[in-house]
């Protein structure tokens, strides 16, 4: 890690033997992982993310000017990949609404250091012509948001009228673009969309695509989480091993997200995030950029790190590099570990500020 860096440069951006071994937070993790929203903005408005009573007519969008621009995230990305992040994702908010996309991917994918870039979108924009031109500029892996394959249930979760085919639309068409891998995302809420897990179980199995069943977390202070309205990772399994067998898989890596399964009957591989009843974050390696260039360390943050400031203020490679090593060195993050009552009302970044 950071071999590029010569022991010059080391002294020069303040960087000391910690981090020839790779840097590591206060609980001894390191940094791989980092998710770039690129807007606050999404046409869809889920009632577990953005619900429309806090994100209705009057709601205020961050304005152009208050984004960081592609130049500065790629400045950004590229501190980070000096000092041990291999991993891009793009979100938001819905990314796709930010123009020219393409051009942030190939910019990112120019960085030597950076071996994988990911997008999560919920597909409503996802063309042919828009899938090619990002899987031109670089883009490796999608990520597609589908809660349902009823339109009753779909437009229940988005609130916006848009019905399933539109998702699966975009599946295909990202299915057929050439990228390394395409998974779908399935928030599971109770009294929500629970109903919808075997039929999306289904839908998928045998495809090729493996479908990722996430906990409905508390994140922000908006979606009104209650414990109670999450479906456990164990309750997804069980009710899939009821239908169809599955055994377990080991992690592909340490720190992957989601618990794999296999389909004993040869269909292929499910997931299911369980940040809330199984957290993980003894081997979380992610930090998450929003797009007015705060850096999170935590998913569940109270606030975050102002790099726009710092950048826009004329801050060199140098002290950015020094500012994001020690903001990673005393990071103690584990909110899902030590989830309370009280934490859950505590003021927490929205969703859609930070992506998922
Ligand atoms: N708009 C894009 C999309 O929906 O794919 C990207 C941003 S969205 C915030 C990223 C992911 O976070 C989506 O898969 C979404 O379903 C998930 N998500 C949003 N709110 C959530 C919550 N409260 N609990 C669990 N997952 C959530
Ligand atoms: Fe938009 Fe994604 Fe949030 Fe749904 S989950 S409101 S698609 S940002
Ligand atoms: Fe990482 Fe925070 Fe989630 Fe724990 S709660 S896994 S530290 S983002």
């Amino acid at each position: 890690m950071n071999n590029s860096l010569d022991s010059s440069a080391d002294e020069r951006i303040g960087i000391t033997d910690g981090l020839k071994d790779g840097l590591k937070d206060g609980l001894n993790r390191p940094i791989h992982d980092l998710r770039v929203s690129v807007t606050d903005r999404c046409n869809f408005r889920c009632v577990y993310c953005m619900p429309k009573e806090k994100f209705g007519k009057g709601y205020q969008f961050l304005s152009k000017s208050e984004l960081l621009s592609f130049e500065e995230i790629v400045r950004i990305v590229r501190a980070f990949s000096e000092l041990g992040v291999r991993k891009i994702r793009l979100t938001g908010g819905e990314p796709l609404v930010r123009s020219e996309l393409e051009k942030l991917v190939e910019q990112i994918a120019n960085i030597q250091k950076i071996d994988d870039i990911s997008l999560t979108t919920n597909a409503v924009l996802l063309t042919e012509k828009r899938a090619r031109s990002l899987r031109d500029a670089g883009l490796g892996r999608v990520n597609i948001s589908l809660d349902a394959l009823d339109d009753e249930t779909f437009m229940a979760v988005n609130d916006v009228g848009v019905p399933v085919q539109k998702v699966l639309d975009g599946i295909s068409t990202a299915a057929e673009s050439g990228f390394e891998s395409v998974k779908v995302n399935m928030v599971v809420k109770r009294g929500l969309n629970e109903h919808s897990i075997l039929p999306m179980a289904d839908y998928f199995h045998g495809t090729g695509q493996i479908l990722r069943f996430i906990e409905f977390m508390d994140v922000g202070n908006t979606n009104s989480w209650k414990n109670s309205e999450v479906v456990t990772a164990a309750e997804i399994a069980d009710l899939i091993n009821s239908e169809r067998p599955i055994e377990k898989v080991p992690p592909n890596y340490r720190g992957e997200v989601a618990n794999r399964w296999r389909y004993l009957d040869g269909g292929g591989e499910i997931g299911i995030i369980a940040s809330v009843s199984e957290p993980f974050c003894g081997d979380c390696s992610r930090a998450r950029l929003s797009a007015v260039g705060k850096l999170y360390t935590c998913l569940f943050a109270a606030d975050g790190h102002d790099l726009m400031g710092l950048i826009r203020r004329g801050a060199s490679d140098a002290e950015l590099s020094e500012k994001l090593t020690a903001l990673w060195r005393s990071r103690r993050d584990r909110y899902s570990e030590t989830r309370t009552v009280e934490s859950v009302l505590r003021p927490k970044v929205e969703m859609s500020h930070i992506g998922g």
